[in-house]
């Protein structure tokens, strides 16, 4: 039995009784309440539950087992996340239950790489509606649809236009599966209260033309609306959501960077919201580095970093490290210089700044342009190699071989998703170094083994990162999310890594223990936000007891009929 679930055990001797004035069908209907098989005899007959569930009472972990069982008896994976959003479905209580005891077996299912499956396939596999979808046929009516939601409090939004679904592309509303997907993890790894969660489409059209071809595509079959019509959607949106529920924390996901880096902008400072895909990424990426410079004792000021690719990954990362940087004492000039990214034009340089993205030019390096990775390696003589391009087999033996002729213990990140996207495997990096490397990927590898000796690579998944600082930002009813917030994020989950994990290469703490990560980054990100004077509720004595208090945990609470 997890600690965590221990904890339900302890909590539920003091649990208050939940007043109820549904009855029978529309509470088994209901999967916030629903308990299926698991209501006690005695709400049975008060809730006027008897004779419409099987006679026997059967326990929540005899439940869990069931669901499992059916679960590994899927045939694929497809099957297995629809079984398991059609437990989301009908028993909220169970489903996280079930996710926050098999932590690690079902995040790779309810979120990547399998979510990216179910949304290619959202419209063909849909049962039952979640979450809400703000179309743009209805422009101009979002602030009374809001109204429609049943719940009066809600702690986090996640919103995505699909336009950019994990590797996948234009996926339009069938990236509705993102939100679901961040938003599961939010309970589970978070303790967020599901009825308190919010998945959001904001469907601007789509210009994948399959899908619009496709019969059983659900959303807006037109092309994506731009420029001024889009922001003003957004606008619109934005608006509608914090008039009903002013303190809502707005994550945005999976926005193309031509919207995300701007909506970022706009947003940041006006609303409690912040982009994963840029922030959080950067946090993960970042602990990642702090971790491995518990290693050989360096400090980040330091370091050199090349990276291949430059979307919002990288630039992410690299604003979050220069952030790291400047805690230490460098200037955010100095600190820039220190950055190499390297794209699919060749190196980022100042004689590409006219065609060069935005987002881009506070890295482009004065240096000559170079259009060889190898290349740029041999003459910056990195200490860090972040692979964040899509470029699966880009960090060659030559490459990395290269790298380790100027540093003892390379740092190398091949965080590029899904696994077959890789810039290198974690056997490649171990065994072309002698196990040398210090290395973390994007989608989980195996162990490897070299000369008997077992090294464990790391894995820069975001959730451990957002769900903690979404978590510390609304207990605290923070008015922004800072970089500070996401930088004391890093930090604080890179002193989770034990030594014993270090030694065996691991740069990120166990997932199992996830809720004990999340809390302390949600006590961190507190202490930041009165630090920075954000908060607005008064300063609790003991902040990491504050927000363990607040979590939800899935266990059944006593009913009774009003
Ligand atoms: P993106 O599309 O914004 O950026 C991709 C970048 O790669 C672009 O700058 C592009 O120019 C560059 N590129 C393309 N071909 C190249 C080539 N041949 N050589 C060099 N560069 C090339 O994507 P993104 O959001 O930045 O994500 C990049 C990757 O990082 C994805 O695979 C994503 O799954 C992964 N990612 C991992 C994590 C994580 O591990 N926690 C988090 C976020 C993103």
């Amino acid at each position: 039995m997890s600690s965590a679930i221990k904890r339900h055990h302890i909590d539920l001797l003091d649990e208050p009784v939940l007043p109820i004035n549904k009855r029978g069908t529309e509470i088994l209907r209901d999967p916030l309440l629903n308990k299926g098989t698991g209501f006690p005899d005695s709400e049975r007959d008060e809730l006027g539950i008897r004779g419409l569930v099987p006679p026997q009472v059967v326990s929540i972990d005899d439940q869990v087992q069931r669901v499992m069982d059916n679960y590994r008896r899927k045939t694929n994976d497809l099957e297995r996340y629809i079984h398991l959003e059609a437990l989301h479905d009908r028993n909220e209580t169970l489903y996280y239950r079930v996710l926050l005891e098999h932590i690690d077996e079902l995040t790779p299912i309810i979120y990547t790489p399998v979510v990216g499956q179910a949304c290619q396939y959202f419209g063909h596999i849909y049962r039952r509606t979640r979450g809400m979808y703000f179309a743009s046929s209805n422009r101009g009516y979002f602030k009374e649809m809001v109204n429609n939601w049943p719940e009066d409090e809600i702690d986090i939004i996640v919103i995505t236009d699909g336009s950019r679904i994990l590797g996948l592309g234009d996926l339009g509303s069938n990236g509705m599966g993102i939100p679901i997907g961040k938003l599961s993890l939010y309970v589970a790894c978070a303790g967020i209260y599901p009825c308190k969660t919010l998945p959001v489409m904001l469907d601007v059209g789509t210009n994948n033309h399959d899908l619009q071809n496709d019969i059983l595509y659900l959303g807006e079959k037109h092309n994506r609306l731009t420029g001024r019509e889009f922001d003003e959607m957004v606008e619109e949106f934005v608006n509608a959501v914090t008039k009903r529920w002013p303190k809502v924390l707005i994550q945005f996901e999976d926005f193309t960077n031509d919207h995300a880096f701007p909506l970022l902008e706009r947003y940041r400072n006006r609303n409690l919201c912040f982009n994963d895909d840029i922030q959080g990424t950067g946090a993960v990426a970042l602990a990642g580095i702090l971790s491995a410079l518990r290693v050989t004792g360096q400090s980040l000021s330091e370091q050199r970093f090349i990276f291949l690719g430059a979307g919002s990954a990288a630039v992410g990362i690299a604003d979050m490290i220069v952030s790291g940087m400047v805690e230490e004492g460098l200037c955010e000039n100095e600190a820039r210089k220190q950055f190499w990214l390297f794209d699919s034009q060749g190196l980022v340089t100042q004689n590409r700044i006219d065609k060069l993205a935005v987002h881009k030019i506070p890295y482009a390096q004065s240096s000559k342009s170079i259009d060889s990775l190898l290349e740029v390696v041999r003459q910056v003589k990195p200490t860090a190699l972040i692979g964040v391009s899509k470029q699966a087999g880009a960090f060659t033996e030559e490459v990395i071989k290269e790298m380790q002729s100027h540093v003892r213990r390379p740092l190398i990140m091949a965080l590029s998703n899904p696994t077959s996207k890789s810039e290198c495997t974690a056997e490649q990096a171990f065994k072309w170094t002698a196990g040398k490397v210090l290395f973390a990927s994007g989608s989980p590898f195996a162990p490897v083994t070299i000369e008997g000796k077992v090294y464990v690579p790391g894995q820069g998944n975001n959730m451990y990162i957002f769900p903690g600082v979404g978590l510390g930002a609304v207990s605290c009813h923070s008015r922004s999310v800072t970089d500070s917030m996401f930088y004391v994020a890093a930090k604080t989950l890179s002193e989770l890594v034990t030594r014993e994990e270090l030694e065996v290469g691991k740069l990120y703490p166990d997932l199992k223990t996830i809720r004990e990560i999340s809390s302390q980054i949600a006590a961190a990100v507190c202490k930041v936000a009165f630090e920075e004077g954000l908060a607005q509720i008064e300063r609790p004595e003991n902040m990491l007891e504050y927000v363990k208090e607040r979590m939800y945990q899935p266990h059944y609470v006593p009913y009774k009929a009003v």
